[in-house]
């Protein structure tokens, strides 16, 4: 199954090598206990930043890797087969969602800071957009920050906060003039030892378990204007500008989750007899493997369009919300069918797509529903 693709060089190679090497010893041996402890252990967050896998293509002069968007593929791909989700969303999170914001958008002081650090694993952190009130529709957001002097003063609250609860500093976007709509809303970077910052219920969710999904509470958050991230009144344009990478790699996680499915239910159909022969001789589930595998190939390629045109600085919009849509729907007709391949076996925990399964269906959602990606598409093509 394994195809070369010309995005991929000798060097890439090696560092999915020494990836996939790093995951065998450190990752997936640990992924099921993880997700029965809704924790997985910071020490291989950190290691991943030791060995440089955090800043791949962050700026060398921050301690980064400068090398191309393929690495953050690379590394992503080799992440899902570990099979250990939760480090793939937490470390989704905090590579591809707010580095890239620092990296864009950060003043030199605060890159120092926060940018270096996270390189390193240091620091872990996180984005909080989303309130109760105020998912698909952020720029009705009621989380304030007023000013004081050279303060600002926040209050509100945050909820399904990836990182959350463990993070060290968190990019939260508030609005600064109630009036403005999407013209009002300014980022803070926020460090979470902040007095007033208060992370409220670690929220118990069906996937993802082994990632921390946080509930988040501001009162009086006291914060100098420093601390802005960006541009004031500007938080709208900046989170809208990042949603590319962090919808790449919510594609690129849904693929690759996808192979790895598939090919769990290709083995087990091929030494599954029932009715004499293998379940994967019968016709009708051989035709369902070949048509979820040309599936999951269109997923691709979408995605590597969308990565290859984001890799060259290209307006990738369009092409980002098709590719984040199609493999996460696909990805999730492809867990469903895999687990119906595998019969009651499927189903029982003891097998690797009762987990996957769970983990995929939050893949639509985050990062913006299908329903969102439509409604860009639709922006794209002038509807
Ligand atoms: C595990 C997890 C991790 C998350 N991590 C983060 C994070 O780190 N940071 C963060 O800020 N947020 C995070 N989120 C929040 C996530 O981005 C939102 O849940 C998502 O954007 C949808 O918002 P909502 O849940 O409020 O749904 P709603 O916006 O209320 O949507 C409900 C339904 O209505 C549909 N809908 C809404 N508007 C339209 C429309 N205009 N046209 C058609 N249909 C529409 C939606 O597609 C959906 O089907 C996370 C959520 C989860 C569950």
């Amino acid at each position: 199954m394994e195809k070369k693709y010309p995005h991929f060089t000798e060097e890439h190679e090696m560092l999915r090598q020494s990836v996939s090497e790093f995951c065998e010893k450190e990752v997936t041996p640990f992924a099921e206990e993880w997700d029965e402890a809704e924790a997985y252990d910071i020490n291989a967050f950190r290691k991943m930043g030791k060995l440089g896998f955090l800043g791949l293509r962050a700026p060398e002069e921050y301690g980064g890797g400068g090398s191309d968007y393929w690495s953050a593929v690379v590394m992503f791909e080799e992440l899902v087969k570990s099979g250990a989700s939760g480090l793939m969303a937490a470390v989704g999170v905090h590579t591809e969602v707010t580095m890239p914001a620092l990296m864009q958008h950060a003043n030199e002081e605060q890159k120092q800071k926060y940018l270096v650090s996270s390189i390193k694993g240091e620091s872990l952190g996180a984005l909080a957009v989303t309130e109760p009130e105020a998912g698909s529709d952020v720029a009705s957001m009621l989380t304030t920050a007023v000013a004081d002097g050279d303060d600002y003063i926040i209050n509100g609250n945050k909820i399904f906060i990836t990182n959350g609860a463990r993070a060290d500093w968190i990019i939260v976007a508030t609005k600064t003039d109630k009036d403005a709509g999407y013209g009002g809303i300014t980022e803070f970077i926020i460090d979470t030892d902040t007095p007033g910052f208060e992370v409220s219920r670690k929220l118990d969710k069906a996937g993802l378990r082994s990632s921390d999904t946080a509930e988040l509470f501001f009162t009086d958050v006291r914060v100098p204007k420093e601390n802005i991230l960006g541009e004031l009144n500007k938080g709208f344009f900046q989170i809208m500008s990042n949603f590319q990478p962090e919808r790449l790699v919510i594609a690129i996680g849904a693929y690759a989750a996808a192979e790895r499915a598939l090919e769990i239910a290709i083995d087990y159909a091929k030494e599954r007899m029932q009715f004499g022969k293998p379940v994967s001789r019968h016709q009708h589930n051989a035709f369902k493997i070949a048509e979820l595998a040309t599936k999951i190939a269109a997923s691709k390629e979408l995605t590597y369009r969308a990565a290859d045109m984001y890799n060259r600085g290209l307006d990738c919009l369009q092409e980002t919300s098709m590719a984040k849509w199609y493999t996460t729907e696909v990805a999730n007709e492809v867990v469903y069918e895999a687990m119906g391949l595998m019969g009651g076996y499927g189903y029982m925990k003891e097998y690797p797509l009762e987990r996957a399964w769970r983990d995929m269906r939050i893949q639509s959602i985050v990062g913006g529903t299908t329903e969102i990606q439509k409604l860009i598409i639709t922006r794209t093509l002038g509807l």
